[in-house]
């Protein structure tokens, strides 16, 4: 019996792949308002962890969408690219997504019914939970963020200076998570959503949008693993701080 147990460890040892239903996160959202860009985690790496999430890369160059084991960036010039494995992310939040619920949302929604409308259907807000609508958008409003130079400033000071892009009648994914209220200053409260289109030539972190209709995936998530940097970049930064002030900012 003894032995068994030492086999099973080993092999826990030697797979770096999450175990089920747990969220893998890189570093932390206050460290990212605070201008911790420099890249963290390769997306090899990543990539072991999950085949879905949302992140932004090294010098806080675009939104990261993870979809289907492929990462794209969608820049802040509204080109979308597919990333190296060798690529960096300062911050990211990845899942090995295995839908727990497949339900079809039929009506017409905005990005606030559509969280409504997820919220009834997964209502324990205690547990983290990724969200992957596959439809068509008869509106969809994103931002993405432009790369920044040393001294990195504050994420409330780029956001700002975000491009805004405005796509009608668009078929693509969105995909994120909704956060419980105590990951805060960990990571995003409430959803934190991105969008790609199906022809991965459009994307970027969601302000807003109509669909009528699609296909929704839940994945209930109650184990969270967070990998926090090891800079020297992250041992300066005043993490004692409440930001949630400078979130609401830069999340608009
Ligand atoms: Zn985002």
């Amino acid at each position: 019996m003894k032995k068994r147990i030492g086999i099973f460890l080993l092999l826990l040892a030697g797979c770096s792949t999450a175990p089920k239903n747990t969220l893998t996160q890189v570093s932390t959202i206050d460290a990212l308002l605070a201008g911790a860009y420099d890249g963290q985690m390769t997306l090899n790496k990543l990539l072991k962890y999950g085949d879905f999430g949302i992140g932004t890369f090294d010098a806080l160059d675009g939104e990261m969408i993870m979809l289907d084991h492929q990462v794209y960036q969608a820049r802040a010039d509204g080109t979308i690219h597919l990333m190296p494995a060798k690529a960096t992310a300062p911050f990211a939040s990845v899942v090995n997504f295995k839908a727990d619920m497949t339900p079809r949302l039929k009506d017409m929604l905005t990005a606030k019914t559509f969280q409504s409308a997820v919220d009834e259907l997964a209502p324990n807000q205690n547990l983290f939970l990724a969200v992957r609508f596959d439809g068509c958008f008869t509106f969809m409003k994103v931002r993405s963020v432009p790369k920044q130079g040393k001294p990195y400033p504050p994420l409330a000071e780029v956001t700002p200076h975000q491009a805004v892009f405005e796509y009608t009648g668009v078929s693509g994914t969105v995909l994120g998570f909704r956060c419980p209220s105590f990951a805060k200053g960990i990571n995003v409260p409430g959803y934190h959503l991105h969008f790609i289109s199906d022809d991965k030539t459009k994307g970027g972190h969601v302000i807003d949008f109509t669909t009528g209709g699609g296909n929704l995936q839940l994945d209930t998530c109650n184990r969270f693993y967070m990998v926090l940097p090891e800079q020297d970049q992250f041992s300066k930064i005043d993490l004692s701080q409440d930001r949630s002030k400078e979130l609401e900012k830069v999340e608009k």
